[in-house]
C-alpha cells in the first residue's frame, strides 16, 4: 500500500483564484471568437466565466475525495494503522463535506445559469455573476478548515511505511542487543531498507526474501517490538498491535548469554507479552550459539518450544530458519 499519490490540498482561497482565474482566461481565449452583437458576446462571455468557475471547482472538489481511499476498504493492516494516525470520524466528515460542496455548486450553476441567459442589460447580467460567485464563495470557505484538516491527513498518510500486504510477512522482536538486525541481513542477504512507522522515533528495518521461488518480506522492528507493554503510551501499542494483521509468524531471539544486556527473565517476559499481543505462532530463535554455553542454552531454553538455536552473525543455522519458516508460511 502507498498513500504517497495523495495529492496537496489546498486553502479555500487558493481554490477561489484558480477558479476566478480560469473565468479570466476563458475571456482571454474566446474574445475574438465569440459571435453575434456586442451584447450577445458579452451575455456569451460571462455564460462561458461562469461555467468555467463551476467546472474547475466541482473538478477539484471530486479530486480530493477520489484521491483519498475509502478508510473501511483498506487492508486490515492499513486500516489499523490509519486509525492510530488519523481522526477517521473526521476524516469522513470532512470528506463529506468536499462532496457535498461539489453538488451545491452544480445546483448554484443550474440555478444561475438561466437567470443570465434571461437577462436583458450588462447591469442585470453582472448583478447574477456576481450573486453567483458570492454563493460559491461562501461555499467554498466554509470549508477551509476540512480542507486544512484533509492536507494534514494526507501529509500523516503518507508518512505510513509502504509495506506489502499480499506477501507473507515474517516480524522480527526481542530485546535490543540480541540480535535482530543481524538476523534481518543475515536471512535476506542483504542491508535492509528503512521505513518510518508511527510512534516510533526509530525506524522499520525492511528486508525481502526469495526462498524457493516464494517472495517474503522480513521486518525488524525497533522502539516497538523491543520493550514491555507498560512503557508504551495507548497509540503507541496500538500501532504495535496493527501488526497482528501483517505478521504470518513472528521471529522472537533470545540472547542466551545475556550479553545484550537484559536477563533471560524479562526476555521471556516480553516474548510472552508479544505472544498474547499479536496472537500469531512465535519461532523462537535462540542467538550467539558461537559464543554460548551449553549451559547457557540449556537454562535459555526452558519452557520454551520452537526453538531454533543460530548464530545470525556468523550465519550459522540460517538455512534451518528458513526451511522451518517454509513451513510454518505454508500452513
Ligand atoms: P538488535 O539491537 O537486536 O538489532 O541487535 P544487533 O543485531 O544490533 O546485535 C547486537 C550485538 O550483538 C552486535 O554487536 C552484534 O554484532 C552482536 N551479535 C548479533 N548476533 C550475534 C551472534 O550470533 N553472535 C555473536 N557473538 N554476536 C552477535
Amino acid at each position: 500500500m502507498n498513500f504517497g499519490n495523495l495529492g496537496k490540498v489546498e486553502t479555500a482561497q487558493t481554490y477561489l483564484d484558480i477558479a476566478f482565474n480560469q473565468a479570466k482566461e476563458y475571456n482571454k481565449e474566446n474574445a475574438k471568437t465569440l459571435v453575434g452583437d456586442r451584447f450577445t458576446r458579452f451575455m456569451r462571455r460571462e455564460l462561458g466565466g461562469i461555467n468555467r468557475v463551476h467546472t474547475t471547482l466541482v473538478r477539484h472538489l471530486q479530486m480530493i475525495v477520489k484521491c483519498f481511499p475509502a478508510i473501511d476498504q483498506l487492508d486490515p493492516f492499513y486500516h489499523a494503522l490509519v486509525l492510530c494516525v488519523v481522526d477517521v470520524a473526521q476524516l469522513k466528515q470532512s470528506l463529506g463535506g468536499v462532496n457535498w460542496a461539489a453538488h451545491r455548486v452544480e445546483d448554484l450553476f443550474r440555478e444561475y445559469n438561466p437567470k443570465l441567459r434571461g437577462c436583458r442589460d450588462d447591469q442585470a447580467i453582472l448583478k447574477h455573476k456576481r450573486a453567483f460567485y458570492g454563493r460559491i464563495s461562501s461555499v467554498i470557505k466554509k470549508l477551509n478548515q476540512d480542507f486544512i484538516f484533509l492536507d494534514e491527513a494526507r501529509k500523516t498518510m503518507k508518512e505510513l511505511p509502504t509495506l506489502k500486504t499480499s506477501i507473507p510477512t515474517i516480524v522480527i522482536a526481542g530485546l535490543p542487543n540480541v540480535g535482530k538486525s543481524t538476523l534481518l541481513r543475515a536471512l535476506t542477504g542483504s542491508a535492509p531498507a528503512i521505513a518510518s512507522y508511527p510512534f516510533t522515533t526509530k525506524q522499520l528495518m525492511l528486508g525481502y526474501r526469495t526462498y524457493h521461488d516464494k517472495k517474503w518480506q522480513i521486518i525488524d522492528t525497533p522502539g516497538l517490538l523491543d520493550r514491555p507493554i507498560n512503557k508504551r503510551n495507548k497509540v503507541e501499542h496500538q500501532a504495535a498491535i496493527a501488526l497482528q494483521h501483517l505478521a504470518k509468524i513472528v521471529l522472537y531471539v533470545v540472547d542466551p548469554t545475556e550479553q545484550c544486556g537484559y536477563p533471560l527473565k524479562e526476555q521471556k517476559n516480553l516474548m510472552k507479552e508479544i505472544s498474547k499481543m499479536l496472537n500469531v505462532p512465535i519461532m523462537v530463535i535462540m542467538n550467539k550459539a558461537d559464543i554460548a554455553t551449553a549451559e547457557q542454552i540449556a537454562v535459555a531454553s526452558e519452557g520454551l518450544s520452537n526453538i531454533a538455536l543460530i548464530s545470525a552473525d556468523k550465519e550459522q543455522g540460517i538455512n534451518e530458519v528458513l526451511e522451518s519458516l517454509e513451513k510454518e508460511i505454508a500452513k
